[in-house]
């Protein structure tokens, strides 16, 4: 009876901590978001009208914006998860938990409302060097979002392991 009691007990709180981990994500992913949307407002984006914020949390939960910010010279551009990064670590940060993104075209015949944006290529290696588990929260423009991992986005990527760092 007493074993029985023990498994009972175990079961809820194994089940109430995944539900606290559930919330703290949706939680994370909505805080993120937000961040992510407000970023986006600031976009430059002149030359693609292609409007993009990102939100990075740091390993000590600071959330971080950033926009897209592009240039006559297009290579010069940078994305927006990238500007992300770059204000994080320009302010002490070191390690990534989680990001998002969301994006969507100005021009109003461009616009694809439920598709969520997922990041570049290069934002993707940009990510993996602070990458700390990290998720990443692919938003649309209708509020929806896709959680994916970044392993699931850059398998067998190359990082500071393979320079033995
Ligand atoms: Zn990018």
């Amino acid at each position: 009876m007493q074993n029985c009691s023990l498994y009972l007990l175990k079961t809820i709180l194994i089940f109430t901590e995944l539900q606290i981990n559930s919330m703290t994500e949706e939680s994370d992913a909505k805080k993120l978001i937000a961040a992510a949307t407000a970023a986006r407002q600031h976009a430059y984006c002149r030359y693609s009208e292609f409007r993009v914020g990102a939100a990075v949390m740091t390993e000590d939960r600071t959330i971080i914006g950033g926009c897209n910010v592009e240039n006559a010279s297009f290579p010069v551009g940078i994305c927006a998860e990238r500007t992300a990064i770059v204000k994080a670590v320009s302010e002490g940060h070191k390690s990534i938990i989680a990001c998002a993104v969301i994006g969507w075209s100005d021009v109003p015949q461009k616009v694809i409302p439920d598709t969520c944006l997922t990041p570049c290529g290069m934002c993707r290696q940009a990510l993996k060097e602070f990458d700390k588990d990290m998720t990443i929260y692919c938003a649309a423009k209708d509020g929806s979002y896709e959680t994916v991992t970044l392993a699931e986005l850059l398998p067998r990527s190359f990082a500071s392991k393979n320079l033995n760092v």
